[in-house]
């Protein structure tokens, strides 16, 4: 019992859980996928030894990235996913009725795969018939429609390999593009404590593109630093003045982290992130 799973989360910080067992370890065309049984947080997923998810806190960036734009929009019907393959997510996404149609691309099938083997609590909405799972990569798939969706997930890896182009002012004109005129991106863009300056290049680069530009905060114990950022990126609605609380009343009770009082408390920046983006 003294087997353990360490992330290098930079060349001078690690974090590290003892495992139970290794369930599954697979290399694919683009990364190395693993899938370990933890003592404190269950079920782990990693892709290249970084965290994606656990099975204890994953709740917190899933409601997180989804329900905060979803709450905003008032006719959400035609939503796209990059990136996003373990269905956290669109899990999240399918408990609002008034969407129609999610189109998920993933870029590693192998992703979508181990989850649905291994992952069922994530990886539980893909039979809905509302969802299309595209297997390609996310930034020729937005250059190639145009003025055709509601809102816009980036749910990515870290900004590296083929998923650093996800983070670049040409791939957000690009999404700018993809939305209607009203649409929403929201994308995840890491932790402030330690990566300010990356988090200040992403904000001055969506707010080249996108009129109503914000960070939001959720706390997830399993990634870095524990203070994890969004973007909320949008054409015409706000993210405190159009939130509207009864999108979310009907399933209120499933969320274990979303309510429209964090959605009001996520925008309220400590000093050292306001700072950042101004
Ligand atoms: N919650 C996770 C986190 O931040 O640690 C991220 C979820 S993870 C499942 C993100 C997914 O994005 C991965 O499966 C990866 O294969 C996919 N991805 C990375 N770059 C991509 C791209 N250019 N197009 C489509 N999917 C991409």
């Amino acid at each position: 019992m003294n087997l353990w799973f360490t992330e290098n989360q930079t060349d001078n910080l690690r974090l590290s859980f003892r495992v139970k067992n290794l369930v599954e370890f697979r290399k694919s065309k683009f990364q190395t996928l693993a899938v370990y049984d933890t003592v404190e947080y269950g079920r782990l997923f990693t892709l290249d030894d970084f965290v994606m998810l656990t099975e204890k806190d994953e709740f917190v960036y899933h409601e997180m990235i989804s329900h905060i734009a979803l709450s905003c929009h008032p006719k959400p019907e035609n939503i796209l996913v990059i990136g996003g393959g373990d269905g956290g997510t669109i899990r999240e996404i399918e408990r609002h009725s008034r969407v129609k149609n999610i189109t998920l691309v993933e870029i590693d099938r192998e992703v979508v795969e181990i989850s649905k083997k291994h992952l069922p609590f994530v990886a539980c909405g893909f039979d809905d018939e509302r969802v299309s799972v595209i297997i390609d990569d996310g930034i020729e798939y937005i250059k190639n429609h145009k003025n055709k969706f509601d809102i816009i997930f980036i749910d990515s890896t870290d900004p590296v390999a083929f998923a650093e182009g996800l983070f670049h002012t040409d791939f957000y004109k690009f999404v700018f593009d993809a939305l209607k005129k009203d649409g929403i991106m929201v994308a995840q863009t890491e932790y402030p404590f330690l990566k300010g300056d990356f988090i200040k290049e992403v904000f001055s680069s969506l707010k080249q593109v996108f009129p109503i530009v914000s960070p939001y905060l959720a706390f997830i114990p399993t990634y870095p630093t524990g203070m994890w950022s969004f973007a909320f990126a949008s054409k015409k609605y706000h993210y405190i003045n159009d939130l509207n609380p009864e999108f979310t009343k009907d399933f209120a009770e499933k969320l274990k982290y979303y309510t429209p009082e964090v959605h009001k408390a996520a925008f309220a920046l400590p000093k050292f992130v306001k700072d950042l983006i101004e």
